[in-house]
């Protein structure tokens, strides 16, 4: 009795999953095609704020997410005036300075020299944030966390 419900069981179940297959199988052939590799992601290290890592890996000790610097500090949004030196970049960053007598705001400007590490790819123009770090150079106390696209 046993053997025979288990025998029938099994056939059901086997024969219904073989009907959908057909059916999910003639469904599924152009879905099939979008199915993308997805590729291995670079490692990179946990920095401690809230930006999108680098999609490239670099072996730059002067890296804050493949290397071994440490970021601290102030942050700052700008854009890259000047991209010319190797490894860094000149990046101008706005601030809003209140005019008592006027009762307005003026616009500020400040540059700073930032490292940026080579899987950071920058142009001039581009808006990027850049975090305090410890002094690299003479002048150069920031580097590139994030590019925004
Ligand atoms: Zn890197």
């Amino acid at each position: 009795m046993t053997k025979e419900e288990k025998g029938t069981g099994g056939e059901a179940k086997l024969s219904a999953p073989a009907v959908k297959k057909k059916k999910s199988a003639a469904g599924k052939k152009p879905v099939k095609k979008t199915v993308k590799k997805q590729k291995k992601k670079p490692e990179y290290r946990d920095i401690g704020i809230d930006v999108s890592p680098p999609k490239r890996a670099c072996n730059d000790p002067n890296c804050p997410f493949h290397g071994r610097l440490s970021v601290r500090g102030q942050i700052f949004e700008g854009r890259v005036e000047r991209n010319k030196m190797e490894g860094t970049a000149v990046i101008e960053v706005e601030r809003l300075h209140y005019v008592k007598k006027f009762e307005r705001y003026e616009r500020r400007y400040k540059k700073f020299s930032a490292h940026v590490p080579p899987c950071m790819k920058i142009k001039a123009g581009d808006e990027v944030k850049i975090m305090e770090c410890r002094p690299l150079s003479k002048t150069v106390s920031f580097v590139v966390v994030e590019v925004k696209e």
